[in-house]
C-alpha cells in the first residue's frame, strides 16, 4: 500500500443481508489500512460511510431519514478536515448513482456493489474539494475478498464464493444492483479458507445469493459439494453457508451434512410461499412438493437438523387459501426461525407489474398470524434441546446479564450460559453448556464443569 491518502476518524452503518455486512468489513478494513480510526458516532467521525440495502422500501426510508440528518450534524471537535464526508455505497449507490446526490446533496461520495477498492480515492478527493465525487461500475472489477478486512468477530469469517444472481425471482431488486453470477475461482476459496484456520478462525461462513450454484459458470457445471468438502479438510472447526436456493440443492450436498464433521447441522432453506401458483408467479422454479421432499432428505441426512426460511406475505394475488398453504407448511416443517416479510413492490422487477388488489390491512392480519405460528415453532424446536449438553462458540458476555456468556450452538441458536468463577475471557472459544431452559429465541445453561474451557 502506497502513502496513506488520509487519516482521520470513520463510522460504518450497514443495513441488509450478510454479503452488505461482509462489504462494510473490507471498507473497514481498508479504511484502518489509511490509518484511520473507527468511532461508535457520527459525531465523533469524519467520514460517515452507508452500506445501503434495496430488497426492500422500508431500508430505502431509513436511509434517506439517516442521511438527511447528517446535514446539521456540527463538525467533530477538534477535527482537522475541516468537513464531515458522507459516502453511500452498497445497492443503492449501484442503483441510483448521480440521482442519489441530487436528492440528497450534502451526500460526497456514492459507489456501487462492484467498486468498494476506489472508496478511499473518492473521500481523498472529496477532502479536497467540494464537489460530489460519484462512480458506480456496470460488473465486477474483482472480488472485495482481494481486499483488507476488519472482520466484527475475529473468530467468525465469512467468505464469498460467489457474487450475483441469475434466478430473476419476480419480486427481487439484487439480480439488477449485485449483477449475473460470478464465482471465484476454488484454489483462491480454499488458500483464504486455509488462512483463516491458520490465524485461529473458529468458523467459516460461506457467502451467495445462491451458493448451489456455485462453479457453474467457472466449470460448467455447479460444485459446490466440491468447496464443502475441500474446505471440512483444512480444519476449520465449524462450517456453515447461506443462501442455499431449494430448486439447485443437490441430494450430495444434503448428504455432506452428517458427513462432513465440520459442517453445522443448520440450513436456511428460504421458501418464500407454500402454493405453487405464488411460487410459479414468483419465478422460484420449485413446487411445495419438491421443497418438502428436500426437507425430508435433509432430516434423514441429519436428524434434527435445524430449519430455517424465508417467507413472503401478500405477494401480489396471494388468496386467502394461498396463504393458508404457506402457514401449513411452515406447521409442517418445524423451523427454528422463520424470516418473515411483508412484499415490497420494487420497481423495475416483474412483480411490480402484476395487479395486486389484496388490502394492506389484509396483508398485515396475516403477518401477524403467520408470525404467531413462527414464534410457537421456534419455542418448541428449542424445547428439544433442553436436558442436553450443546457445544457453543462464546460470543462475549451478554448484553443484557454480564454474569451470562452468550454463543451459538451448532444449529446457530443464541444460548446464554452462568459465566464460570474463575474462568478469563471466553470470547472465541467452545465451552459445553447443558441446557436447562429454552425460550422462543434462546436456550438457557451451566456451563459443564470439569473440561478446560476453549480448545485452540
Ligand atoms: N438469495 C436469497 C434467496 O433467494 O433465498 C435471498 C436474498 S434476499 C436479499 C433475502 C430475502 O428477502 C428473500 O429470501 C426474500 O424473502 C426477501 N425479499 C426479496 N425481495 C423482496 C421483496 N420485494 N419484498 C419482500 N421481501 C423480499
Ligand atoms: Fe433474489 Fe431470487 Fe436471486 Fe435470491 S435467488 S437474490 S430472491 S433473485
Amino acid at each position: 500500500m502506497g502513502e496513506p491518502l488520509f487519516q482521520t476518524t470513520f463510522c460504518i452503518t450497514t443495513y441488509g443481508c450478510q454479503m452488505n455486512k461482509h462489504d462494510a468489513e473490507r471498507v473497514a478494513g481498508m479504511l484502518e489500512g489509511q490509518g484511520c480510526l473507527p468511532v461508535g458516532t457520527y459525531e465523533e467521525a469524519d467520514i460517515v460511510v452507508f452500506m445501503t440495502c434495496c430488497v426492500r422500501e422500508a431500508a430505502d426510508v431509513r436511509l434517506m431519514g439517516q442521511v438527511a440528518s447528517m446535514k446539521n450534524l456540527p463538525l467533530r471537535k477538534g477535527s482537522s478536515t475541516g468537513k464531515r464526508v458522507v459516502a453511500v455505497g452498497g445497492c443503492i449507490g449501484q442503483r441510483d448513482g448521480e440521482k442519489l446526490a441530487q436528492q440528497l446533496p450534502h451526500i460526497d461520495v456514492v459507489f456501487g456493489t462492484y467498486n468498494l477498492q476506489s472508496l478511499p480515492r473518492l473521500i481523498a478527493s472529496s477532502f479536497e474539494d467540494s464537489k460530489h465525487h460519484i462512480e458506480v461500475l456496470d460488473g465486477p472489477a474483482g472480488f472485495s475478498t482481494d481486499l483488507p478486512s476488519d472482520r466484527e468477530k475475529p473468530w467468525a469469517a465469512w467468505l464469498p464464493i460467489i457474487v450475483g444472481c441469475d434466478n430473476f425471482c419476480s419480486y427481487c431488486i439484487v439480480p439488477s444492483v449485485r449483477g449475473r453470477e460470478k464465482s471465484r475461482p476454488l484454489e483462491d476459496v480454499i488458500e483464504e479458507a486455509k488462512g483463516y484456520v491458520a490465524s485461529g478462525v473458529k468458523e467459516i461462513t460461506l457467502l451467495g445469493q445462491n451458493v448451489n450454484s456455485y462453479g457453474r459458470d467457472l466449470y460448467g457445471q455447479p460444485r459446490f459439494y466440491d468447496v464443502l468438502e475441500k474446505i471440512d479438510s483444512t480444519g476449520i472447526a465449524r462450517l456453515r453457508f447461506a443462501t442455499s436456493h431449494p430448486k439447485d440443492l443437490t441430494q450430495e450436498v444434503i448428504g455432506a451434512f452428517g458427513a462432513l464433521p465440520s459442517l453445522m447441522p443448520a440450513i436456511h432453506l428460504p421458501i418464500q410461499s407454500g402454493s405453487n401458483r405464488i411460487l410459479s408467479a414468483m419465478n422460484r422454479g420449485y413446487t411445495q412438493e419438491h421443497y418438502l421432499g428436500l426437507i425430508e432428505a435433509l432430516k434423514t441426512a441429519a436428524p434434527g437438523i435445524a430449519l430455517s426460511t424465508d417467507v413472503i406475505v401478500g405477494f401480489p394475488g396471494e388468496s386467502e387459501s394461498d396463504f393458508e398453504q404457506t402457514c401449513k407448511v411452515i406447521e409442517e416443517v418445524g423451523y427454528t426461525q422463520v424470516f418473515t416479510f411483508i412484499y415490497s413492490r420494487r420497481e423495475g422487477t416483474p412483480a411490480a407489474k402484476m395487479h395486486d388488489e389484496t388490502p394492506p390491512e389484509v396483508v398485515q392480519e396475516r403477518f401477524d398470524r403467520l408470525v404467531a405460528i413462527v414464534q410457537r415453532q421456534a419455542w418448541a424446536q428449542n424445547q428439544k434441546d433442553v436436558g442436553t449438553v450443546v457445544e457453543v462458540l462464546v460470543e462475549g458476555a451478554s448484553k443484557r446479564n454480564p454474569q451470562l456468556i452468550t454463543g451459538k450452538s451448532p444449529k446457530n441458536q443464541t444460548v446464554h450460559a452462568k459465566f464460570p468463577d474463575g474462568a478469563c475471557d471466553l470470547t472465541g472459544s467452545f465451552v459445553k453448556v447443558a441446557v436447562k431452559e429454552a425460550k422462543t429465541w434462546y436456550l438457557l445453561g451451566d456451563i459443564v464443569d470439569g473440561g478446560a474451557y476453549g480448545r485452540p
